[in-house]
């Protein structure tokens, strides 16, 4: 038997980033940048209200009070957009919405609620030609984004080897970019094995069971960021788990689930084999003992990594978990695969008796006396999917450590923080 650490070494050793690409914008979340992204200009190009108001010279409102208010003369409107023709003189103000460019000779901005507008009667709002009291004295460059003060020209904005989170595509977007250079996303391609395996939406015969694995094998990689390709269902026949894995082979990564423990050895192992070089492992974990990892060997020479996670439901997730979707973060170009690991108070006994690591699936919530507490989500059969879907966290009950008592701190892996049961 491996430990899970020598089996993830040997598996990501196998995985480089991927070529860079261009791709757009609206795509590239959770990808990361290859190259630095440089401002064009600065960011705001120019000075401009925070506050819809007046654009004053502070000088002209000095000493203004509520009962001895400064009277100036609007001398134009001002709109978000529009670049301002007229300037504000001595004794004058420029009435202005929020984002409008600062007039020339305006140095302040003064809000509405300091001016007299809100006294004035519902659809009496002032306009050029008429006055406006000032109430406050404007204190110089207030209420004024100064050009350049969130980015100057020439600044990286973003970062080389910065993962694209919203904010980033924010930034990004704000200079106007419509494409950036990333790391590809990986296209992964997934296939179970079994002759008991039928498709959702197919009718169901006697002894079957719907395919589980790929679909949430399908819908995890497109969580971290890769991109599925159904390979569909392969009978336990040489020839056609031979023509299904060969469908993967443009892929980046092939997944298959099944096939891989003693009893399947055979079918599996040899078209493995034929294809390409796997070692099928033992790994020291519960649920989830039995893996193969290798590479298959495609007529142009390239070599296509291969994950062959076990058939039972929960143990296909958890190895993808701990081993799939590490490579498929490296490929990425992302090393942060390793999940937020917390201490949390277990509120049930837990046996481990068979020198494996146990990743049990549990419930972490906040407790009341602060730090956490882990629920077990029921039965912790390697079939019993609804345990999966009710956990948002797994146990790691070290090899060594026979059993855990209700009231141990435990180590938990969480999987989803999002998740509130
Ligand atoms: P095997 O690895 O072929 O021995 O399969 C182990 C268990 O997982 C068996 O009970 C299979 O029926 C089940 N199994 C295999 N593939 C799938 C799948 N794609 N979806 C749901 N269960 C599966
Ligand atoms: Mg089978």
């Amino acid at each position: 038997m491996i430990s899970v650490e020598d089996a993830r070494e040997r598996i990501l050793s196998f995985f480089e980033p991927l070529e860079s690409v261009e791709q757009p914008l609206v795509d590239v979340l959770g990808q990361v940048l290859t190259e630095d992204v440089i401002a064009p200009f600065d960011i705001p190009p120019l000075d401009n209200t925070a506050m819809d108001g007046y654009a004053v010279r502070a000088a002209d409102t000095t000493g203004a009070e509520p009962a001895s208010p400064r009277e100036l003369r609007i001398v134009a409107d001002l709109a978000a957009g529009y670049m301002p023709e007229t300037p504000v003189g001595r004794g004058e103000a420029v009435r202005i919405m929020t984002g409008a460019v600062i007039p020339p000779g305006a140095n302040s901005v003064v809000p509405f609620e300091e001016t007299d507008e809100p006294l004035r009667n519902v659809g009496e709002t002032p306009t050029k030609g008429e006055t406006v009291k000032v109430f406050k004295a404007a204190r110089e460059g207030a209420n004024v984004r100064a050009r350049a003060e969130d980015v100057k020209s020439g600044d990286t904005v973003v970062p080389a080897g910065r993962i694209v989170r919203p904010s980033e595509i924010g930034v990004l977007a704000s200079i106007g970019l419509m494409n950036v250079s990333v790391h590809r996303r990986p296209v992964v391609a997934i296939l179970s094995t079994g002759d008991e395996i039928t498709e959702p939406g197919q009718l169901l015969a006697p002894g079957h069971i719907y395919d589980s694995n790929a679909h949430g094998i399908a819908a995890l990689v497109r969580k971290c960021g890769g991109v599925p390709k159904m390979l569909g269902i392969a009978r336990d026949t040489v020839e056609d788990l031979t023509d299904r894995i060969q469908a993967g082979f443009n892929a980046d990564f092939i997944v298959t689930s099944a096939g891989v423990s003693r009893g399947d050895f055979d079918v599996v192992k040899d078209v493995l084999a034929r294809e390409g070089a796997i070692d099928f492992w033992t790994v020291k974990m519960k649920p989830g003992k039995p893996l193969a990892f290798g590479a298959f060997n495609t007529s142009s020479g390239r070599k296509v990594p291969h994950l062959g996670l076990p058939g039972n439901p929960v143990s296909s997730m958890v190895s993808f978990e701990l081993f799939g979707r590490p490579a498929i973060f490296k490929m990425l170009g992302r090393s942060d695969w390793e999940r937020p690991i917390v201490q949390a108070v277990t509120q049930d006994t837990i046996i481990n008796t068979d020198g494996r690591r146990f990743f049990a699936r549990c419930i972490v919530r906040p407790s009341p006396d602060g730090g956490y507490v882990a629920d077990l989500t029921g039965p912790q059969g390697s079939g019993i999917l609804t345990s999966m879907s009710a956990a948002n966290a797994l146990t790691i009950i070290p090899e060594e450590l026979p059993r855990a008592e209700p009231g141990d701190t435990i180590d938990v892996m969480m999987i989803d923080w999002d998740h509130s049961p």
